[in-house]
């Protein structure tokens, strides 16, 4: 497979082209003027052109489909080059802001949730990507494409901030290495200019990759899929927590270096029946006292075949109100795109399902 131009970082790029200067102006087509091809780089010598047209890719996904849905969330389904698919979110959220005058004006506000695997190891019960089971890691490439092909089919000018959250396809913690240097190749200055913390990875707790990740201190943010307070219920729900359980998630977490400003995201998948009542409510409360934390109660989104049930609005709101109550700032995440069928795995999976 060909490399991207997408895989680099701009001292990277700096050390492949000569002369160096020439990678800025690179950044700057590809990122700033989201260019479709290399030949839209006006300022760059002919032959110069072609030794990139030669040894690189300019972007590494082509759109497979797209679905709106009536909240306005889109979903994308990408074609990798080797033929795999994977899917990004996109996510409108509305901010009110006030004019000069005073006057409130609706500033439009995105968050992407990316994919960074095809597949994932890491076998959830609840989760449709884990039912696939595990085809490859994307490169920093791919996950960096997910973002400009966004930007740019939404026309999202460069200077305009967006989100990022790691909470499509995979594990972003078990493919650290290309999801590092994408989160560097975001942050570049004159590339996407994407801030450490409008960076979010959300990981199944693998306590040994937190550390790690917390030892390059990027100033990113962290969400932690928690979903159960007891070892017996998450064990049967992620396996992964036989080989991390609760007790280390919570000291990783501990030491993870994170603004002041900020905190630690937990989140909680609630399933009818199965970890909605008040008892587990309240271990949750124990369980992350001293941790500066938020929770987001997500719904469970059932699809055909899934074996668990979206928990009552009753129930949610009444868990949101004993945390709330008992000093834990929490809130439910409202499902956008539940038309589309937007948790994540669900557009590729019916995908498929239409073609086959
Ligand atoms: N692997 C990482 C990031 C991707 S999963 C992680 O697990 O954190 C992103 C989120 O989607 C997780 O919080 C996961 O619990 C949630 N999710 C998976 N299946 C879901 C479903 N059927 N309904 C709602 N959320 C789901
Ligand atoms: Fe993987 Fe996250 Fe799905 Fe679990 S919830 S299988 S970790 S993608």
């Amino acid at each position: 497979m060909k490399p991207s131009i997408l895989d680099y970082t701009l001292e990277e790029l700096s050390s492949k082209v000569k002369p160096s200067f020439r990678a800025k102006q690179i950044f700057n087509w590809t990122y700033t003027k989201y260019v479709d091809s290399f030949e839209d780089m006006k300022n760059l010598p002919k032959e110069m052109l072609n030794e990139l047209k030669d040894e690189y890719l300019l972007n590494p996904l082509d759109i497979v489909k797209v679905e709106q849905s009536s909240d306005m969330s889109k979903k994308y389904l990408f074609g990798t080059s080797d033929n795999y698919t994977l899917e990004t979110v996109l996510l409108p959220m509305k901010k009110e802001k006030r004019d000069i005058e005073g006057k409130v004006i609706q500033e439009a506000k995105w968050t992407i949730c990316v994919s960074s695997q095809v597949g994932c190891k890491i076998g959830c019960s609840f989760c449709l990507t884990a039912k696939g089971g595990f085809k490859r890691d994307l490169s920093a490439g791919e996950i960096v494409a997910q973002v400009l092909w966004l930007k740019k089919d939404n026309n999202i000018p460069n200077n305009k901030a967006v989100n990022i959250v790691y909470m499509g396809m995979g594990e972003p913690l078990d493919n650290l290495e290309n999801v590092v240097k994408a989160i560097r190749i975001f942050n570049e200055k004159d590339g996407l200019n994407i801030g450490m913390r409008r960076q979010t990875i959300s990981t199944s707790g693998l306590s040994s990759q937190i550390k790690k990740l917390g030892e390059l201190n990027l100033g990113v943010l962290l969400a932690i899929s928690l979903h159960a307070v007891d070892d017996e219920l998450r064990e049967k729900l992620m396996p992964i927590n036989k080989a991390y359980n609760i007790r280390s998630v919570i000291d990783a977490v501990k030491a993870f270096p994170i603004d002041q400003r900020k905190r630690v995201m937990f989140e909680y998948l609630v399933m009818g029946g199965l970890n909605d009542d008040m008892h587990s409510a309240k271990k949750l409360v124990k369980l992350l006292h001293g941790i500066k934390a938020k929770v987001n109660l997500i719904y469970f989104n059932p699809y055909p075949g899934s074996e668990f049930k979206r928990p009552s609005d009753k129930k949610m709101q009444e868990f949101k109100e004993y945390l709330n109550k008992h000093g834990v700032i929490c809130t439910i995440r409202q499902s956008k795109g539940l038309d589309i069928s937007a948790a994540c795995g669900q557009l590729k999976e019916k995908t498929e399902n239409d073609t086959a």
